[in-house]
């Protein structure tokens, strides 16, 4: 064992692996996971921040840090944005649609926007740890929920268990590619020793016999548990590989890579008691340069700042500031006025948006627990449904909401063209094919379709690679005083990093500006 005096001696021969190994050992404060140091003072210097999602409230509460008098203007009557958890009396006004309000008995909830925090967006992490937000672990994937086909081959509208059927795949495609390499029908350029040890590892990972035959295993589940006395448990028969591809099994709705991309690996988190927490906690520190209710019609550079012209309930109204962020969706942005450069203006009109939407349903109790051992993960389908989610949160309690569908593109937007009891039927009519305990214990709804939601027309940016060199590149540039922040202005386009990320970039960009001084994010403070 060394002493932390011999320690010291050594790795000041080894000093660049010396600094983790000092951290780890407790000898040194590890740095902040983010760090965000800018020097200098804004001097009361006045921004108008423009929408109070996660973005703007960021970028108001780092630039208080700073010394600048910063004025958020916020269309809708409250702040987060698309960070929006639905509870009782929470309601919401879609184009050519009516007042929805929320009739959730007091204490439930869902997420209608961000549901997960993946473990490396540090940055949402460590808003979270600063601003004293509770996280949990979310449970993303659950082998126990259910692949559902409707109306497709010979296993059209049965519930499929996950393991079921990722198992079955993985010993199938392991038994396929074993038998090819062993009768060397398969020629991977290896020595036959290496060839061996490719078949042995498909034998583990696909749950092959001796004879490199999969006959199913413990890993697909029991028809009849294993219990006390002589019940061994039964394993059920495979499903064959062709009943799986008749059955759209192996088609891109049931594709299981949504689950191990890099953004859904875990560990994955939550805000406890709502993902609206954290916008929640934001609002605390930057609440009172808050104006709600301040729907901006107007974006103007004049020549000293900026001019804004906004509606609130007591009619038009207009603010000058020495600069300004935006941080209002593109596609709400692309209706208001402005003055910006051909090229900004562009960009503003041409960048698409994800048609999206979700609706939760309030049960009298929680069937998919109680009945089907479900807790938390994703069902998926192949109707409109798209996904089914069960709460992470609150297992075992009394009453809760799942999330009867949260889908994309067409299938959004044709959910969305419903009328809201029409989106309820949907949800209630489809998923009882997979649920029938729906019928029964069903309580009441609200959906949201984000394309369709006024102040925001769409889920979330979407860019081509050809895009992200042309328009977006005009964007990341501030056009005169006013700089452009949000998801939409990063590459972490769905997810409330990008907000976060995209509010440090546009502050150091600004406080350089105004300090004179180069700040250069993210690689600030390393
Ligand atoms: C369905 C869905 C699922 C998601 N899932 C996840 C997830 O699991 N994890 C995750 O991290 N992120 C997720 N996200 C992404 C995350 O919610 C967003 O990236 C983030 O909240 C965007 O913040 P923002 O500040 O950029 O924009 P917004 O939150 O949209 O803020 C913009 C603000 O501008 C206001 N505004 C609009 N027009 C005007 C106007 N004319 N005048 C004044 N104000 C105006 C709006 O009311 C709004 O408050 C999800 C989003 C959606 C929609």
């Amino acid at each position: 064992m060394l002493t932390r005096r011999e320690f010291l001696q050594k790795a000041g021969n080894y000093t660049l692996g010396a600094y983790p190994a000092m951290i780890a050992m407790g000898m040194l404060p590890a740095a902040p996971a983010h760090p965000f140091r800018l020097e200098g003072d804004g001097n009361g210097k006045e921004v108008l921040i423009l929408g109070a999602g996660l973005a703007g409230m960021a970028a108001a509460y780092e630039l208080g840090k700073l010394g600048y008098q910063c004025t958020i203007l916020e269309a809708r009557e409250r702040a987060g944005g698309r960070c929006w958890s639905i509870r009782k009396g929470s309601s919401n006004v879609e184009t050519g649609g009516q007042v929805h309000t929320a009739a959730f008995d007091e204490g439930q909830y869902f997420n209608a926007g961000p549901s997960r925090i993946p473990h490396h967006h540090a940055l949402t992490l460590h808003y979270c740890k600063e601003l004293k937000v509770p996280i949990q672990v979310y449970n993303n994937v659950n082998e126990n929920t259910y692949y559902f086909s409707e109306g497709k081959g010979p296993l059209s509208n049965k519930k499929v268990r996950v393991r079921e059927v990722h198992n079955d795949m993985r010993g199938w495609m392991a038994e396929l590619l074993a038998k090819g390499m062993d009768g060397g029908k398969i020629d991977a350029g290896m020595s036959k020793e290496d060839t061996l040890k490719v078949i042995e590892y498909l034998r583990a990972e696909g749950g092959l016999d001796i004879d490199k035959l999969y006959k199913a295993s413990a890993r697909r589940g029991y028809i009849d548990s294993p219990g006390p006395g002589d019940k061994e448990g039964k394993i059920g028969d495979p499903m064959t590989l062709v009943a799986m591809a008749e059955s759209g099994l192996l088609d891109p709705d049931f594709y299981n890579v949504a689950e191990y991309t890099y953004e859904l690996q875990g560990t994955l988190f939550q805000a406890v008691g709502g993902m609206d927490r954290i916008a929640a906690a934001f609002e605390q520190r930057v609440g009172g340069q808050i104006r709600r209710g301040a729907e901006v019609s107007a974006i103007h550079n004049v020549e000293k700042g900026v001019k804004v012209v906004y509606k609130d309930a007591e009619g038009e109204k207009s603010m000058a500031a020495d600069l300004c962020i935006c941080t209002i969706p593109l596609p709400v942005l692309s209706n208001i006025d402005h003055n910006f450069s051909s090229d900004a203006s562009r960009a503003i009109d041409s960048i698409v948006y994800m048609s999206t939407g979700k609706i939760g349903l309030q049960f009298k109790r929680r069937f998919w627990e109680e009945d089907e051992g479900i807790y938390g993960g994703i069902t998926h389908t192949n109707n409109q449904l798209t996904q089914i989610f069960y709460p992470s949160y609150d297992y075992l309690s009394g009453k809760g909401i799942l999330i009867g569908y949260y889908n994309f593109n067409e299938k959004a937007v044709a959910t969305g063209n419903l009328s809201y009891d029409e989106r309820e039927q949907l949800a209630l009519d489809k998923g009882s094919l997979i649920h029938p305990q729906y019928r029964q214990e069903f309580e009441t709804s609200f959906s949201v379709s984000w394309h369709k939601t006024k102040y925001n027309l769409g889920g979330w940016a979407l860019y081509s690679q050809e895009e992200r060199q042309t328009l977006y590149k005009a964007l990341l540039q501030p056009d005169g005083q006013v700089y452009f922040a949000g998801e939409h202005m990063t590459y972490l386009n769905a997810w409330m990093a990008g907000a976060l990320e995209s509010a440090r970039s546009v502050v150091a960009a600004l406080h350089s500006r105004v300090t004179g001084q180069r700040f250069s994010y993210p690689s600030l403070g390393s």
